[in-house]
């Protein structure tokens, strides 16, 4: 894993083709837990409910899968029991199962949630990190199995692509973690549900590039907007990309969540090295892109996110470039204390240079609240998700770096 990023500097242009994944694995198979009131309807219309019920029978359902977190059709007690039978034949509630947590000192939790096969593909995890704070409490999702853009400080990017998450998976991720957290109150008091709104903020910064998997994260933004359900705010979620220029209108226009991207160079020479699909979307496209934002406003600003790596975009002139690049874009920049993962080249900037870079961009009147590091204990940071056992062999990784750049077909 060493010369990973040497390799790629040294190669070719290391853009990898979006996700193009084997149609059997990109299949849904059906399951509760994420679906929308159409899909619910056609379920239950397959289990041989009347027409005349199935928008009743629907609402049911909706309430106890998004509203009181319901793991089992046994819980769903005013749906006559055949029917919760006859569905249960076909339709599972839900399929992650969880291989792991981890519980930092900080109290930052992360899961390792398994989901089974899609057709003839293989089970795949993916974690899942909640990180409370004082009067709120964070969920970072992931949207792929590894990511195919090989950003070279992102260990994310030295993983294996093995596919989109389904947007049922996503929405997993969202009531696994309430469930796990208490935060639906007992799902069989038959008072109804507290919800304690320990996840109170979704923040789409786990593994992948929720772009290139732009349909399933759209369709499972509104399942866990929905005023009736999950009701997380759109307001309170927040889209990180590394900047696919074509789709960041779409965003604000479709999921009319925020947005973050991550700009970690304010110039096309480094931005390309450290974010190679620059090489595609340069600086001044992604700016256009994100002065145009729909909605953009001082009430709705877009997170600039720039991780530190000593010596390499940590010098005051960046910072005032910084400053130059995103003018009259409200904006807060996010600044990230770079996590090392074994065999990256790339170490964090000192503290003193964090704070004297973030003193520049204060200066110029934005916020730029630098990311306290957390769950370090459990490797529970950006960058460190799964790590291991996706990791790539030298082979691979040889194979990936020599790639031609290939078009994205966004
Ligand atoms: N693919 C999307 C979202 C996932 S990455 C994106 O790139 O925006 C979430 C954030 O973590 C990004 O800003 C990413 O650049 C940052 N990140 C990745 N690896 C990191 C590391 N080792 N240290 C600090 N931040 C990292
Ligand atoms: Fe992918 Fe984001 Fe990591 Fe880049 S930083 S490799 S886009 S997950």
């Amino acid at each position: 894993m060493a010369n990973l990023a040497l390799l790629r500097r040294g190669g070719q242009a290391a853009v990898t083709p979006p996700v193009r994944t084997a149609q059997a694995e990109e299949r849904t198979e059906p399951q509760l837990i994420g679906a929308s009131r159409e899909m619910l309807a056609g379920y239950l219309a397959g289990a041989g409910v009347p027409e005349r019920q199935i928008k009743m029978r629907t609402a049911q359902l909706w309430h106890w899968l998004y509203t009181r977190g319901s793991s089992d059709f046994d819980a769903m007690t005013n749906i006559a029991a055949p029917l919760r039978e006859r569905l249960s034949e076909t339709v599972p509630v839900g399929r992650a199962e969880m291989a792991a947590e981890q519980i930092s000192t900080d109290g930052t939790r992360k899961w390792l949630l398994r989901f089974p096969p899609r057709g003839a593909g293989r089970p795949v995890e993916v974690e899942v990190v909640y990180i409370p704070e004082e009067g709120r409490g964070t969920l970072c999702v992931s949207s792929q199995v590894g990511c195919t853009l090989n950003c070279t400080f992102c260990h994310t990017g030295t993983q294996r692509l093995v596919r989109n998450l389904t947007a049922e998976e996503i929405v997993e991720q969202v009531v696994f973690a309430r469930r796990r957290l208490g935060d639906f109150g007992d799902e069989r008091a038959p008072g109804g549900p507290t919800t304690g709104r320990m996840v109170s903020n979704i923040v789409l910064m786990g593994m992948g590039e929720p772009l290139y998997n732009f349909d399933n994260v759209k369709a499972a933004m509104a399942v866990v907007s929905d005023g009736d359900g999950l009701a997380l705010s759109r307001r309170r979620i927040t889209l990180s990309t590394s900047g696919i220029v074509p789709m960041i209108s779409r965003v604000g226009a479709e999921m009319n969540v925020l947005l973050a991207i991550s700009l970690h160079a304010v110039r096309d020479d480094l931005r390309d090295e450290l974010v190679p699909i620059n090489r595609k979307y340069p600086l001044a496209e992604l700016m256009e892109a994100c002065r145009t934002y729909p909605g953009l406003s001082n009430a709705r600003r877009i997170t600039f996110e720039y991780v530190m790596l000593k010596g390499v975009n940590d010098s005051l002139a960046d910072a005032r470039a910084l400053v130059e690049l995103i003018k009259g874009i409200p904006a807060k920049i996010n600044l990230i204390p770079f996590n090392p993962w074994p065999g990256t080249i790339y170490e964090c900037s000192d503290w003193e240079q964090i704070e004297a870079f973030a003193d520049v961009v204060n200066r110029a009147g934005y916020a730029s609240p630098v990311r306290t590091p957390r769950g370090e204990d459990i490797l529970a940071a950006c960058g460190q998700l799964k790590s291991a056992s996706e990791a790539m062999s030298g082979r691979e990784r040889r194979a990936l770096a020599q790639r031609e750049f290939a078009p994205a077909d966004v």
